[in-house]
């Protein structure tokens, strides 16, 4: 079952493995979404890499260059293939450090070629700032050019954290080019659900996708969804810190080519990249879903009977109904008296990792600070049941 799968999963993260200090709580790691623990694949490919091939890559004549080089255009096919991308040949993928740099990219390299006088862009203004101030920069940039381009920003429900798909229609004509999205949202944990983003803006308009917090936790198949970009951290992927990835779907508007081989790509990391969506897909991204959504549930479900928390966004645990929003492994609340510096300052005290503060979000988000758990597929429900219990006995 689940929970014997996840007791094999968990054994193989060396961080949770060394001899726990009799003398302070146990620790408990909830902050998956600011970067993930590494399995011990990873630091064995990592080390392999290092110990027998260390070379630049692209421009060698000799043995550990030319292998250094086999493992990027490796794991170049290997992230296509983990995005379930039917067309490889057309599609490209770019080497980042994380979301943001993956993000700013595209704003930087792509878009301006992209857009023309009169365009609008599609910014989602209360998804993370990483998502938001590209597109801003790109329109002032242009604007300097004389070339002016509209910003809409992107309708929410309230509430909820989702986007108005409904809203996004109506305001979505034939001048929007291109649409700044997010998959799974970093705050409120919902899934924002890309294919009613490309019903609601139709055929033509580029979708650019902040994956950061979908792609290593659940199933992300390019085959399915019909957005244009793909972007996201290999940190929080289980792979070393310092990667990530542009995939491109090289279909609407000119190529992305950013770079090619000029300057020395992160190899090291490229290798742990590769080992983390190997150990991903070994282990089952589908179970890795199941497991941590059903914490999550978990979480939410104990919270609400708890009257002193208030529980942001995606208001449902688990939604069977494809209509309605579904809550992925991030659970964020805040205490009705407690500031969240100083609750995040006591759960610590207990062993709990999580962060408080307002978690990167765009100004038209929700302002006040709160608290976000966040899962990934080490944690046990044995953690969850406890730190219930502690924010019982704060109430
Ligand atoms: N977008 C989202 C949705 C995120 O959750 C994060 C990380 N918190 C980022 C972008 C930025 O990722 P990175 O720090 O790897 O650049």
């Amino acid at each position: 079952d689940l929970r014997s799968w996840q007791r094999e999963v968990r054994a193989q993260f060396p961080i949770f493995s060394g001899q726990p200090d009799p003398a302070s709580p146990e620790p408990a790691y909830l902050d998956s979404a600011a970067t993930a623990q590494k399995p011990l694949a990873v630091l064995d490919a990592v080390r392999t890499y290092l110990t027998t091939t260390n070379a630049n890559a692209g421009r060698g004549t000799y043995t550990w260059a030319n292998r250094t080089t086999d493992l990027v255009e490796h794991t170049r096919d290997r992230v296509k293939e983990f995005l379930g991308d039917a067309y490889p040949e057309r599609s490209t993928v770019h080497f980042t450090g994380g979301t943001t740099e993956g993000l700013r990219t595209i704003a930087r390299d792509w878009l301006p070629a992209f857009l023309s006088d009169g365009d609008e862009i599609v910014v989602p203004v209360a998804d993370h700032q990483a998502n938001i101030l590209p597109w801003l920069e790109t329109q002032q940039a242009l604007a300097r050019q004389g070339v002016h381009v509209r910003v809409r920003p992107m309708p929410y429900q309230a509430g909820s954290g989702d986007y108005d798909h409904i809203a996004l229609a109506e305001l979505a004509g034939p001048r929007t080019r291109f649409v700044a999205a997010t998959h799974v949202h970093h705050v409120y944990g919902g899934d924002m659900n890309p294919h009613r983003i490309r019903r609601a803006v139709g055929p033509d308009a580029v979708i650019c996708l902040d994956a950061a917090q979908s792609v290593g936790h659940l199933p992300v198949s390019v085959a399915d969804l019909d957005v244009d970009f793909v972007v996201f951290s290999g940190h929080k992927a289980l792979a070393l810190p310092g990667t990530g990835a542009v995939w491109s779907r090289q279909a609407r508007g000119p190529a992305f080519a950013p770079g090619g081989w000029s300057g020395t790509p992160n190899t090291a990391g490229i290798a742990s990249l590769a080992a983390a969506l190997d150990w991903l897909d070994a282990t089952g991204l589908d179970r890795i879903e199941r497991w941590t959504v059903a914490l999550a549930a978990r979480l939410t479900e104990g919270l609400r009977h708890l009257d002193a928390y208030e529980i942001l966004g995606c208001p449902l645990s688990l939604a069977a109904d494809s209509t309605v929003q579904r809550r992925q492994g991030i659970v964020t609340f805040r205490h009705r008296a407690i500031d969240s510096g100083d609750l995040g300052f006591i759960l610590f005290s207990h062993g709990f990792m999580v962060r408080s503060d307002s978690h990167c979000q765009g100004s038209a988000g929700e302002k006040t600070d709160s608290v976000r758990v966040s899962l990934h597929a080490y944690n046990t429900r044995e953690e969850i049941d406890r730190l219930l219990s502690v924010l019982h006995g704060l109430q």
